[in-house]
């Protein structure tokens, strides 16, 4: 693995991030060739050799529902540091992500090192929209679980806002707005929790203006929001009338089986592609490579998952391609939307527990 540190988080111009990446991610489809024996049959099956590809729309792709139904694994047992499982009713299969421990560090630093360009290196006093007792079992880590703790080193003095049944936690969250209130702090949650647990009733209950220097992240599906006709700007104006004006709100993308590569929606509401990472959007039929403006599936890749092969994933949400390199952000890279799941697959995400 070439060092990712020097490189400026959305700094880097179209061709110098694709040659960089590209060499990464063929590295990672021998790594997981010769280690992971369902993987090596799957390009087989496809007719794909020992692969280079020469773009980044050659590098071979897993379908995210194969996580579900393989134990897709580069690691050997002894190396195993933790198993990540998707959340989902327990009647769902679940994804099973395996970690040694140089993906799990990998994962945090880069998570940190992404998120931090938005909140600044100080970490923030940070509230946290979930109960205490998400982070303890090591053996079936569930994905909000690994994101709560994924989010903890950007902040300090964690307080988690909620009660064990998901109630707000009226005297913890009341304490922490009086030490804090004219401090950036940060908050964050799975959007639904954030939502329906800690905004709403805020509202509820008369509260205005509580936090006005708040950044807030919230990542997780849409669905529940979009069944009560809740879209993002209404998110955000709600958000604001109850926390503050200026809160910074940062919905952001990614997958269980890409756990710290994230895509965080900038100042005009658009998803970013850090240089460690990318989207391509393809026909939901055919699979070919769609161009700015044009909607179809996500493939997410990412140079970081070495004990499992989901360094290029075709997810089973849709998006559209928005542009490259010209946001008004100023961030260079591509960025896109999301515009929901593909119909007629299971529902699985991490704020659908609720
Ligand atoms: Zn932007």
């Amino acid at each position: 693995m070439s060092d990712w540190k020097p490189l400026e988080v959305f700094g880097l111009a179209k061709a110098e991030k694709q040659a960089w990446l590209l060499d990464e991610l063929n590295r990672l489809t021998l790594h997981h060739q010769a280690h992971c024996a369902p993987y090596a049959n799957l390009l087989a099956g496809q007719g794909q050799q020992a692969g280079v590809a020469e773009s980044l729309d050659a590098v071979p792709f897993v379908a995210a529902r194969l996580f579900k139904m393989l134990c897709l694994s580069s690691t050997q047992p002894e190396d195993v540091f933790k198993t990540l499982t998707s959340s989902g009713t327990t009647s769902q299969v679940k994804s099973q992500i395996v970690l040694d421990r140089d993906t799990a560090a990998l994962q945090s630093k880069v998570l940190v090192s992404l998120l931090s360009s938005f909140t600044g290196k100080a970490r923030r006093p940070m509230l946290i929209i979930d109960h205490d007792g998400l982070t303890g079992d090591k053996a079936g880590f569930s994905a909000r679980g690994a994101g709560v703790q994924g989010l903890s080193f950007l902040g300090r003095d964690h307080t988690y806002a909620l009660n064990s049944d998901m109630t707000p936690n009226w005297p913890v969250i009341d304490e922490f707005i009086a030490k804090y209130t004219n401090a950036p702090v940060l908050i964050f949650g799975f959007t639904f929790m954030v939502w329906q647990h800690f905004i709403e009733p805020l509202i509820a209950s008369d509260r205005s203006n509580l936090l006005p220097q708040a950044l807030l992240f919230h990542s997780g599906g849409w669905k529940k929001l979009q069944d009560q006709a809740v879209s993002n700007e209404v998110f955000k104006t709600m958000v604001r009338q109850a926390l503050g004006e200026g809160v910074a709100v940062h919905n952001f993308y990614g997958m269980v089986e890409q756990i710290g590569s994230v895509f965080v929606e900038c100042e005009q509401g658009h998803l970013h592609a850090p240089s460690y990472a990318d989207v391509i959007i393809r026909d939901q039929e055919t699979l070919e490579v769609k161009n700015i403006g044009e909607s179809g599936l996500i493939q997410v890749l990412s140079f970081i998952p070495k004990s499992y092969p989901g360094h290029s994933i075709l997810t089973e949400d849709l998006g559209r391609l928005l542009g490259e390199g010209d946001c008004p952000c100023g961030r260079k890279g591509r960025y896109f939307e999301v515009l929901g799941r593909l119909p007629k697959t299971e529902v699985r995400g991490c704020s659908d527990v609720f």
